[in-house]
């Protein structure tokens, strides 16, 4: 029987006898991974979180499952971003909330032993910032399946609907999403502002913005949400009910050292062989290659 708590899919709106039942129908969490950073003029910043927050939510509306409070900081500036920022952005300031790469990837950890030990045992990660990151997020997600019996399945939206649309940065797919999802939070006509100074001028905007529709955000929002229940369906079928003793801080610092080992290959600390170098002077350089283990030495500020 579906558990009788309506609409509410949100662990942060659950009452505790609420949660059990949702628990008990389908242990599944949903993880929606996002950040601020600059869509243009035209569009508010938290764009990759509100797609991913939709997607959490209405796939637990459907399948079942709960939705854990959203991650609205993720990994920039550092590996590709550092040159994707000097190029889209330049000097300005992004007003972002980006982290490193041993934050996300050390406090991700975290999130799965919180849901573990919460009683999950199938944990869907949902990330609306794409590009590389969410490579990171999966190498870390294995890891920690290695050491315990859960299934743990990262996904970035644009990786949903692969061979049917292409994701993109702020353009033609990303602004249809959000003006499907909150067409409160786009306003074509503040593309005036490009041309202020201290505006930071483009700010990200995508060469093809000017062909987004709600008409196609919604096609797009609906395919991504098909993909991932039929995921979330497969997954819920799949899971044994094993019983897990309550991980300890100490396991995930063990698995946090296995990872930190392969920092060198983490997508997020590179730039991609086909990145011209960032210039010399630019805010983003310093970024450019990025270690767990600098001493900060390499750093500016
Ligand atoms: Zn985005």
């Amino acid at each position: 029987m579906r558990p009788s708590t309506g609409s509410k899919v949100l662990w942060s709106e659950l009452l505790p006898h609420e949660f059990r039942n949702r628990m008990k129908y389908n242990p599944t969490v949903y993880l929606p991974l996002g950040l601020c950073e600059p869509h243009g003029q035209v569009s508010a910043f938290g764009l990759d979180t509100i797609k991913a927050e939709w997607l959490c939510e209405q796939a637990a509306l459907r399948v079942g499952g709960i939705v854990a409070p959203s991650m609205g900081y993720h990994i920039h500036e550092t590996g590709y971003h550092a040159r994707w920022l000097e190029e889209e952005i330049g000097d300005n300031n992004p007003h972002m909330t980006g982290i490193p790469p041993a934050v996300m990837l050390q406090l991700f950890l975290y999130q799965l032993r919180a849901f573990v030990n919460a009683g999950f045992r199938t944990i869907i990660v949902i990330s609306g910032h794409s590009g590389g990151n969410q490579v990171d997020i999966r190498r870390a997600a294995d890891l920690f399946m290695r050491h315990i019996p859960v299934h743990v399945w990262v996904r970035s939206d644009p990786e949903l609907v692969e061979g049917l649309y292409e994701g993109d940065h702020a353009g033609k797919y990303e602004l249809s999403q959000q003006m499907y999802l909150r067409p409160d939070l786009v306003d074509m006509r503040a593309r005036s502002y490009e041309n202020e100074p201290d505006s930071g001028g483009r700010l990200a905007l995508g060469l093809d913005a000017d062909e987004a529709s709600p008409e196609l955000g919604k096609l797009i929002m609906e395919a991504c949400l098909d993909r991932l229940c039929v995921e979330a369906d497969r997954m819920k079928r799949m899971y044994a009910n094993e019983e897990i003793p309550p991980i300890n801080y100490g396991l995930i610092q063990i698995i946090w050292s296995e990872l930190l080992r392969t920092a060198d290959e983490w997508v997020t600390a590179q730039p991609w062989p086909s990145q011209e170098e960032v210039s010399p002077q630019s805010r983003w350089k310093p970024y450019e290659r990025y270690s767990p283990n600098g001493t900060g030495a390499e750093y500016r500020f």
